[in-house]
């Protein structure tokens, strides 16, 4: 047995896709569409939005969160393994990314399901608790700015319900995380959330290493 993770190349990775991939149509031509965008790499693959949507159904989530949605590819993935009650709660500064993913979202039938707010997160999820939305969420997603990520986990802790689960994406930040000299903020904010949610006794945790990494912390 490898003691590590296994080292996914290229090859690896495109057989993983070719295998085992179920992205929608819809989803590939947003995810394309992004592509050739500025920022494109903020975009999560198409493998961890189909395990977002196993997430979804395994808790069975009808009220989730996004912090981040850039141009609304894990919304959409989101929505789409949603109940037909379920909502997203999608935050973002940027009208002119979000507006990508409304068009997908209406062709999708799904624009009913996802309520943006744009705006800081920080705000957003403030106001949420301040309307007294606290242990109301099932899942949330933290994808936005790096600098904020321990304000973000934070409140999304107080936001979700007990046994609902966080998941906070670019955990590895390109392997940053563990180059000792590289000390941008950026890097120094995700190694500070990965020291605090690894002894953090309030969640059950785990990093996984799909993507640029993906810590789920389940609330107890
Ligand atoms: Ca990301």
């Amino acid at each position: 047995m490898p003691r590590k993770s296994l080292k996914v190349d290229d090859r690896l990775h495109d057989y993983i896709l070719d295998n085992t991939l179920r992205e929608p149509e819809i989803a590939r031509r947003l995810r394309e569409e992004t592509a050739g965008m500025q920022g494109a790499g903020m975009q999560i693959g198409p493998e961890q939005g189909q395990f977002m949507g196993l997430l979804i159904e395994l808790t069975g989530a009808k009220r989730t969160l996004e912090v981040g949605t850039f141009t609304g590819y894990s919304a959409l993935m989101t929505a789409l393994h949603l109940p037909e009650e379920g909502q997203v709660i999608a935050c973002d500064v940027s009208e002119e990314w979000t507006s990508v993913g409304r068009r997908y979202w209406a062709e999708a039938g799904v624009t009913g399901k996802i309520d943006l707010r744009i705006g800081p997160g920080a705000e957003t999820l403030q106001t949420l608790l301040d309307q007294g939305e606290a242990g109301s969420f099932d899942f949330a997603f933290i994808d936005a700015d790096k600098s904020n990520y321990g304000t973000y986990y934070e409140l999304a802790l107080k936001l979700v319900r007990q046994g609902g689960l966080i998941a906070v994406d670019n955990v590895l930040w390109n392997g940053a995380v563990a180059e000792p000299e590289i000390e941008d903020d950026d890097t120094r904010a995700i190694r500070e959330l990965n020291a605090h949610i690894h002894t953090d006794e309030r969640v059950t945790m785990s990093l996984l290493t799909i993507g640029d990494g993906l810590t789920l912390a389940r609330k107890r």
